[in-house]
């Protein structure tokens, strides 16, 4: 209990700063009083903030959950400059895949994975959903179905900042995959094992959200771990472990190292564990809790998060390692919320 206190401490105070900027009463996590009717969006890491802020406008607008999230993490797919989408690091050859995937409040479902030179991996995985009788699309033929459906294909080009952390990685090309340690990548910068660098050093944007009707849907976008071996695909594109909506219990995502979260289908496991009446904070911990017990002592080289929501509008996550954040947008409030974490 003293890390959950920790957590309604650390998210009161955070909170409260925000909301003193905006004049609003202070909340916390379990006092939240989500009930159907009032939409909320959730989404990992700090880029979050800025990504709910687009699928707010649809949420505020009486607009489906299921667009919002699609509109949201495009925010982050956009800006070249950071982790997610054409702008993030390359794979060990230096081009750039991208995983994706989307799953709305009917158990509809799509994905694309290993899908190159697309700005909007979010938006094909949406019409794999909804204009194939498929789940997945994977490679050129992802990219073929794009094109199809009239995305532009985009120039095969490093962002400058993917650029030079090629560059860097390749004075190695130590291959380490090993993802979001915060405290690591702070302090060595460019040259830790993901090689990854500065303020944006994560890969992946999950949404997840609730609209005025109170259905769910949730959304993750990404580039997978940086410097990847070509081909390989992680969670985020795999319904179960990197994303899960079950609209008459709650919906999860996931973030981290991939392999690890689809080992024990991720997401899908702590949208049960809330089926079987857990918090989403403590669906979310047990979720953890299992990989830190199969990884052992290697449970200390890696980094995995959940966030969940559940049908009620209460949210909550779960990190190995400290320093991942949560961004939070309410009626009242929009947040970033520190984790709790297993270390
Ligand atoms: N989960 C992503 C993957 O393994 C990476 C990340 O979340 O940073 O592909």
């Amino acid at each position: 209990m003293p890390g959950r206190r920790k957590f309604l401490q650390t998210s009161l105070f955070g909170g409260i700063a925000v909301l003193l900027r905006k004049n609003i009463s202070p909340l916390t996590e379990v006092e939240q009083p989500f009930t159907k009717g009032n939409p909320i969006v959730i989404s990992t890491w700090n880029t979050g903030l800025e990504a709910n802020k687009a699928a707010w406008k649809i949420l505020v607008a009486n607009g489906r959950a299921l667009d919002a999230v699609e509109e949201g993490v495009k925010v982050t797919e956009t800006s070249l400059n950071c982790c997610v989408g054409l702008g993030a690091n390359p794979d060990r050859d230096g081009f750039v895949t991208l995983d994706a995937s989307i799953m709305d409040e009917s158990f509809n479902c799509g994905s694309v994975a290993f899908l190159e030179r697309i700005m909007h991996p979010i938006s094909v995985a949406r019409r794999v959903m909804e204009k194939t009788p498929h789940v997945m699309l994977v490679g050129s033929g992802a990219q073929q179905f794009a094109i199809a459906e009239g995305f532009p294909i985009e120039e095969q080009k490093l962002s400058p900042d993917a650029h030079k952390n090629y560059e860097q990685w390749l004075k190695t090309s130590e291959y380490k995959p090993v993802i979001n340690i915060e405290n690591l990548q702070k302090t060595h910068g460019p040259s830790t094992p993901t090689g990854q660098s500065g303020e944006f050093n994560h890969d992946t944007i999950g949404m997840l959200a609730m609209d005025a009707n109170g259905n769910l849907s949730g959304s993750c976008t990404t580039s997978g771990m940086g410097f990847k071996m070509r081909g390989r695909v992680g969670d985020s594109p795999i319904i179960g472990a990197g994303l899960f909506v079950d609209n008459s219990v709650g919906a999860c995502v996931a973030t981290g190292q991939g392999e690890d979260i689809i080992r024990i289908s991720g997401s899908h496991t702590v949208v049960e564990l809330m089926r079987h009446g857990l918090s989403p904070q403590e669906a979310c911990k047990k979720a953890i809790e299992r990989i830190v017990k199969i990884k052992k002592a290697k449970a200390k080289e890696i980094q995995v998060a959940f966030i969940a929501l559940n049908n009620k509008g209460q949210v909550g996550a779960f990190a190995i390692h400290k320093e991942f954040d949560y961004a939070v947008h309410t009626n009242t409030e929009e947040k970033l919320i520190k984790s709790p974490s297993w270390f």
